[in-house]
């Protein structure tokens, strides 16, 4: 049996009141399962990082809930049990020079939780702990004494990343932690969080703006579009079988290596007008066992036929 570590059900999350209320997130609902990388993806200002951040209790919600293990997170929750989730849910950064500590050096940087929560027993055993974890990381316990700066892009996540798995998380929360890296190097920190999830039986909601990057590391995946999740399914079916028109026309998009072939592909061009909502009202619709799609009555009858 499948455990669903966090279920987001119905939730809306806005910014703002009255006339000036801006509603970022609407009717989302989605869950992740323990274990697997799930990945978020969608275009910039879509929502992804919002809902990232209401799942470690930094944005308040509007309406719906969130679900730990089957408890409600979101909303009052007593100081005890934030503490806990605050140890129990990491976040991984995607600028690790915005999200280091300058004037810290990486010793320090990497201590912070386990002095926060005093997760070590004395002195020698916390050195222990952050070399352990600099070594798991790639890195060189020789160096727990420089700075960031010291260091290069790629060098920085993986302190990012030793920071926030120090901590024995078990839900990441890794919000484009590669974006703002070298190419060469996007490769090398994609391998070392999936081995580090296979190790550590971790579980990752992986943020992204783009469906190729999170192909490869995805079990599943749910595609987001100004605030509303429009698919969510297993990587492969997504890929193969993308349903949603804003997932097709994301798919579109996505570079093909062969250069015969990239010149035919057709972008296929979304705009939110193509649905009628004004009376038939979408909602979250499982089309087929593990594949959901938002749509009303009459897109999901066109859908079967288009595509079952
Ligand atoms: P990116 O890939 O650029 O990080 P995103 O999909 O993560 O984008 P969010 O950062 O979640 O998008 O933002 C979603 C929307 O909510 C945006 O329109 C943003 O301007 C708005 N927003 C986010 N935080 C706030 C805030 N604190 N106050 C007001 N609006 C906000």
């Amino acid at each position: 049996m499948t455990e669903k570590l966090v279920e987001i059900k119905d939730l809306e999350i806005s910014f703002g009141e009255g006339h000036k209320k801006f509603v970022a997130v609407k009717n989302a609902n989605f869950f992740i399962n323990k274990g697997e990388t799930f990945s978020l993806v969608g275009e910039s200002g879509s929502g992804k990082t919002t809902i990232g951040r209401a799942i470690i209790g930094l944005n308040d919600t509007s309406a719906g809930d969130i679900l730990y293990k089957g408890e409600k997170i979101n909303g009052k929750i007593s100081r005890e049990k934030s503490r806990e989730l605050i140890r129990k849910i990491q976040m991984i950064f995607q600028d690790p020079a915005a999200s280091l500590n300058e004037r810290a050096t990486v010793d320090y940087i990497i201590s912070e939780g386990l002095h926060n929560f005093k997760l070590y027993e004395n002195e020698e055993d916390r050195q222990n702990k952050v070399r352990e974890m600099m070594t798991e990381v790639g890195l060189l316990a020789e160096h727990l004494t420089r700075f960031p700066h010291e260091f290069s892009g790629g060098q920085r996540q993986r302190i990012g990343i030793a920071r926030a798995l120090v901590m024995h998380p078990e839900l990441v929360i890794a919000d484009e932690p590669i974006s703002a890296l070298d190419v060469s190097v996007r490769a090398q920190v994609l391998n070392l969080l999936k081995q580090l999830q296979k190790e550590l039986g971790l579980t990752y909601l992986f943020i992204a703006h783009d469906l190729s990057v999170v192909r490869f590391i995805s079990d599943r995946i749910a595609v987001i579009h100004k605030g509303i999740i429009v698919e969510v399914a297993e990587t492969e079916e997504l890929f193969k079988h993308p349903i949603h028109p804003y997932t097709r026309s994301l798919l579109s998009a996505v570079p093909i290596p062969d250069p015969i072939l990239e010149r035919q592909k057709k972008l296929v061009v979304y705009s939110q007008d193509q649905h009628d909502y004004s009376v038939d009202k979408p909602e979250m619709v499982e089309i087929k066992p593990g594949h959901y799609v938002w749509c009303n009555k009459a897109e999901l009858e066109q859908y079967k036929k288009d595509y079952l």
